[in-house]
């Protein structure tokens, strides 16, 4: 007799994820909730989703699966995206920047993510892209961009502090992108590309191996490095002020690279050790494994490269098309070999480094799979 394979629910969920207090709150159980329309869960004010009405679950086991802390699918996708320890799969891994004076002037590092997505829509093979834009003095929020300059004013990881830094907000350096996925589809023959995290990447990952709708809309993913995320309460900000000498206030731009850099607005920038700030990342993070986004098209970063460049680790065939066609279409560009002192050796081996790191760290951790 042919034994019925149950499939794990959100009660699972609850005691997987939720109750090893490794909930990303990332909302993608929600969103991909089978009995979405009828409420069987919802999202909490704070803290990881709860069941809205317990009787509406049908018990699928979609928001399990999907869940980037669960690793039920890891084998199908290692398998699927030729999985490598440590840095994944790629074809081939460049330093380079936007050509546009305008998206480098607002970019995180070189603008490579901004410049490639407008390539994609000049070309009309994309509708527009799930990316993240300023609210309020400390938060982004997910944003559909579907013109080029709604995509070139979600560059960078600039934060809006013209209305002073007040109020006991959290700052939170994630943004749960995913969630707008169901939100911008119009239609099936919609197209779509998805900036994000590992976690997030991994999510939409996991849905397409699932078939899962509206998933099949997102045709490019840009994936970016991910090392730590953090949620500065007002407490946590103050204890940062006093320790390293500086007022939010003053702040610039935030960035994270091979630390966490504070670029103030007289210039002067800030190395923060990531050790230094552990107290204020997210418990999540701690049980996350992919530095380098290993199931992206292309992964980006700015470690390893120079100031003003972006490391692209371009994996699937995909995302070898879509870098060259930039490249030979002048949206990005490489330095030349005069104008760099970065070898591509050097950057592989950092990120292969910080990939070893992370991955240690999660196995350290009291969360690690067995
Ligand atoms: C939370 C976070 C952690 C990171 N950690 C590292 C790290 O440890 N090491 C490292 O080398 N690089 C890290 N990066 C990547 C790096 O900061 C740059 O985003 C990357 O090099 C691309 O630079 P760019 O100038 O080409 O991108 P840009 O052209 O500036 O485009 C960046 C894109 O990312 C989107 N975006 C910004 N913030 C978020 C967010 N929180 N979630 C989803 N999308 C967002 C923007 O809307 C924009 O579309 C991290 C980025 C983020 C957002
Ligand atoms: S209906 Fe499915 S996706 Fe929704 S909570 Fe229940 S098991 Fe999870
Ligand atoms: S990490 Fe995301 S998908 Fe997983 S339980 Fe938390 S909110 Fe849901
Ligand atoms: S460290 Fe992992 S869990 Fe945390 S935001 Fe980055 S990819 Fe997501």
């Amino acid at each position: 007799m042919v034994e019925e394979v149950i499939p794990k629910s959100f009660e699972d969920l609850i005691k997987d994820v939720h109750e090893p207090g490794i909930c990303g709150e990332c909302g993608g159980c929600v969103s991909f909730c089978s009995a979405g329309d009828i409420k069987a869960i919802e999202m909490s004010v704070s803290g990881p989703p709860k069941y809205y009405n317990k009787d509406n679950c049908l018990k699928c086991g979609i928001c399990y699966l999907v869940c980037p802390q669960t690793h039920v699918l890891d084998d199908e996708l290692n398998k699927k995206f030729n999985y490598k320890t440590s840095i994944g799969n790629w074809a081939k891994i460049a330093s380079c920047q936007a050509t546009s004076d305008s998206i480098r002037k607002q970019a995180s590092d070189g603008g490579a993510v901004t410049a490639i997505l407008t390539y994609l829509l000049d070309k009309n093979l994309i509708n527009g892209a799930i990316v993240s834009k300023k609210e309020g003095p400390f938060n982004r929020v997910p944003f559909f961009a579907s013109t080029k300059q709604e995509l070139i004013e979600a560059a960078g990881s600039h934060y809006d502090l013209s209305q002073g830094v007040v109020g006991l907000e959290n700052y939170n350096s994630f943004v749960p992108t995913i969630t707008k996925l169901k939100a911008v589809v119009g239609s099936d023959a919609m197209r779509i590309a998805v900036v994000g995290t590992p976690c997030q990447i991994m999510s939409i990952r996991k849905m397409q191996e699932l078939s899962i709708l509206p998933a099949h809309i997102v045709k490019y993913t840009l994936g970016l490095f991910c090392n730590l995320n953090f949620s500065f309460t007002a407490k946590a900000r103050e204890t940062m002020e006093e320790k390293f000498g500086f007022s939010f206030s003053d702040v610039e731009k935030l960035n994270i690279k091979e630390n966490l850099i504070i670029t103030l607005k007289n210039g002067k920038s800030l190395y923060i050790d990531f050790k230094d700030i552990h107290d204020f990342a997210r418990p999540a993070c701690f049980a996350c494994r992919d530095f380098s986004n290993v199931y992206a098209d292309i992964s980006f970063g700015g470690l390893g490269s120079q100031d003003g460049y972006t490391t692209s680790v371009i994996r699937t065939k995909t995302g070898v098309k879509i870098y060259n066609d930039a490249l030979k279409e002048g949206y990005i560009q490489e330095p030349s070999k005069f104008n760099t002192s970065v070898k591509k050796s050097e950057m592989l081996a950092k990120v292969i480094s910080f990939g070893k790191r992370k991955y240690d760290r999660y196995k350290k951790a009291k969360y690690a799979r067995k």
